[in-house]
């Protein structure tokens, strides 16, 4: 039998978006490592994002469904979790998308020792420039945004609320 899908699996996979940041497709977080199509079985292997991100359940769900929308019977989910996945993954069309939205990018992400990693998501002691206005007078509101993957700030000079993307 010859499956006749209207989009590979590769774009149906890339177009996913993300649950916690729905501006960012799966693509433009760097979270996708492989495609492989055996017939109508697509075989996805992804690196979560931030640890303990209760959005990859979602992300794996939504990866299933919209593959099997687009044709494809089976579908296998796998997940790499090493090299971990780095903030500094998420491509330029996705920092350019979380600017226009309001928020404040990763800067580059700490340099990791070798073996197990304990991640924190605690902010950096830097100075985080507001979207807005390019202060640097922002003071950080809470560590933990509407998501883990962010932190909430707010701008003492223009006063706006914003949410920065933390980098891991
Ligand atoms: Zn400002």
């Amino acid at each position: 039998m010859t499956a006749t899908h209207t989009m590979s699996a590769r774009d149906v996979v890339a177009a996913v978006m993300d649950p916690e940041m729905p501006l960012l497709t799966l693509t433009d977080l760097g979270v996708i490592r492989d495609v492989d199509v055996a017939g109508d079985t697509v075989c996805v292997t992804i690196t979560p994002t931030y640890s303990g991100c209760p959005a990859m359940a979602t992300i794996r769900d939504d990866i299933e469904h919209t593959l099997r929308d687009a044709g494809y019977t089976g579908v296998q989910i796998k997940t790499s979790l090493s090299p971990a996945w780095s903030s500094d993954w998420i491509t330029e069309d996705g920092r350019q998308k979380l600017r226009e939205a309001g928020y404040s990018v990763p800067g580059a992400a700490p340099r990791r020792a070798a073996g197990p990693i304990a991640l924190t998501l605690i902010a950096k002691p830097r100075k985080i420039h507001c979207p807005q206005c390019d202060s640097a007078n922002t003071q950080l509101s809470s560590e933990f945004g509407a998501t883990l993957c962010k932190a909430l700030y707010r701008c003492l000079d223009c006063l706006e609320p914003f949410d920065h993307v933390k980098e891991i």
